[in-house]
């Protein structure tokens, strides 16, 4: 995946925090395909943040209580920035064949 191109994860502070004065116990988040959250008597709890896709906001976006909420998105793109991972990306995605190489 391209998403990174080998930036650490644990450098990228981007996963949900959950309100647990509003969560009213739904489960939509135990649908995550990275398997972010465990469900525990309390509910759902996360327990692995940084399998959490970067930018990824499904699970806020269908939580019945809206009770998940992610970091500002600003913060993340002026680390992308400073890192020159989208031109890393780009280089990544034109190696793999999946983007025109540019001259
Ligand atoms: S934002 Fe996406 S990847 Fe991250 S925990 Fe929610 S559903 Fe999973
Ligand atoms: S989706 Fe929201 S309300 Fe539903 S269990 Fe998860 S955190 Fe709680």
């Amino acid at each position: 995946m391209a998403w990174l191109t080998g930036y650490p994860r644990e450098e990228i502070g981007w996963f949900p925090t959950i309100d647990s004065e509003k969560c009213v116990k739904c489960g939509m988040c135990m649908n995550c395909g990275k398997n972010v959250y465990d469900w525990t008597e309390n509910g759902a709890k996360v327990v692995r943040p940084f399998d959490c896709v970067v930018g990824c906001t499904t699970c806020a976006n269908l939580c019945l209580g809206n009770a998940i909420s992610f970091p500002e998105i600003d913060v993340v793109r002026e680390t992308y920035k400073k890192q020159g991972i989208w031109a890393k990306v780009k280089k990544q995605l034109q190696a793999e064949g999946k983007l025109e190489a540019t001259k």
